[in-house]
């Protein structure tokens, strides 16, 4: 069969995203202007937030977030191994150190048991936060997050990268998106073109809380504000407050990014019959992500188990199929080896590791793509049992 490569995720750009671009070309703002403020509207109703903060992209994002937090200089902060750097970053960024729990085996997001016994297991005091990432799409159930966090004084920042649009329903039968911060501190999401969203680069938080907005913003752009100055020499004045940054999203990126936005239900939709077209094929003969009872995965991946994860690997890319693994878990790379990483014990995680391999899953995938992935992976996976 003759095909294009198939990567493991692609944006989708049509023609209402560059007419929204265009336009936004022509006017007088490219950054700073109406649009910034636009796209945080729609995305905090969205997600159902009072409050969005655009900047630059997700990294920068959970950098201020840290900081937003009043973040002190060695204070501990838990996170999951299986997730991006820059979730576990963000605390080094702000001289913190990172504390690594275990993934659940089942789900792959970071466990409630062993964040509790990490946490149980030293003195009152000793962590600061929890960093919790909608690993794939799947949403962490925050509600039980928060109540962990709240026993122990914790804050929790929310990695919701790879989940616009997911939910869970929380024990008074509403349900939760991802970012509707009801249980978070704050939420990160990302618009890198490999995420639902594409910008280019860009990113989001969201929260509920006005003292912390009135801080993310402060600090996105330099520390300077014109609000609540303690004195105004005229027009001109302004207050440099704090010392913040440029991460700034541009009004060209939010254009962009509020016109996908409007297509995000209709490529989670096409992403969750992807997801059950894998299902179906792969049930009783490979393993994958279960889903947990009333929850809607935004299925910004679709991630299996296999034992000989390099030979279908490198089977895949042969037939021009472009599997990519979802993580190298962040405490084995070289980094945090040498800072002292080496004695970790996280079995889950490095079990996990030994065996995923994140298929095709994009909304434009075709049916006939996706059977042809199937196809080879179910070939594969006879051969090598
Ligand atoms: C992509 C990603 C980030 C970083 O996003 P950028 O916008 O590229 O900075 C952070 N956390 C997770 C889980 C991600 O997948």
């Amino acid at each position: 069969m003759i095909h294009d490569p198939i990567p493991y995720g692609r944006q989708s750009i049509d023609q209402t995203d560059i007419d929204a671009v265009v336009e936004t070309l022509k006017t007088d703002f490219l950054t700073q202007g109406p649009k910034i403020k636009e796209f945080e509207e729609l995305f905090a109703k969205y997600v159902g937030a009072q409050y969005a903060v655009a900047v630059n992209n997700a990294t920068a994002g959970l950098h201020l977030s840290v900081l937003a937090l009043n973040f002190k200089k060695g204070q501990r902060v838990i996170t999951t191994p299986i997730t991006f750097v820059a979730s576990a970053n963000c605390i080094r960024y702000c001289g913190g150190e990172v504390w690594f729990a275990d993934i659940d085996r089942e789900s792959y997001l970071l466990s409630l048991e062993s964040t509790r016994a990490l946490i149980e297991s030293k003195p009152k005091g000793f962590f600061a936060g929890i960093i919790p990432v909608d690993f794939a799409g799947l949403p962490v159930n925050t509600e039980e997050f928060r109540a962990l966090a709240n026993e122990h004084g914790l804050w929790i920042i929310e990695d919701a990268c790879h989940a616009p649009g997911g939910y869970f329903v929380d024990s008074n039968g509403e349900q939760q998106k991802c970012g509707s911060a009801n249980y978070s501190d704050i939420c990160v999401f990302s618009f890198h073109p490999v995420k639902h969203i594409a910008c280019g680069e860009g990113g989001m938080l969201t929260t509920n809380s006005k003292e912390i907005y009135d801080t993310l913003m402060l600090l996105r752009s330099h520390g300077i504000t014109k609000n609540n100055m303690s004195e105004n020499h005229g027009g001109w004045f302004y207050e440099m407050q704090a010392l913040g940054f440029n991460y700034r999203l541009t009004d060209i990126q939010c254009a962009l990014g509020i016109s996908q936005l409007a297509k995000n239900d209709k490529g989670l939709e096409r992403r969750n019959l992807i997801a059950k077209r894998y299902e179906n094929a792969f049930e009783g003969k490979i393993r994958f992500q279960s889903l947990p009872e009333k929850t809607y995965n935004a299925h910004h991946l679709f991630v299996i188990e296999i034992d000989n994860r390099k030979g279908l690997y490198d089977f895949l890319r042969a037939s021009e199929i472009f599997a990519q693994i979802h993580y190298i878990p962040v405490h084995t790379l070289p980094y945090y080896q040498d800072i002292g990483y080496g004695e970790a014990d996280l079995a889950n995680s490095e079990g996990y590791y030994s065996k995923c391999i994140s298929l095709p899953m994009y909304p434009t995938l075709t049916d006939e793509e996706q059977n042809y992935v199937i196809d080879k992976v179910l070939t594969f996976n006879e051969k090598n049992i």
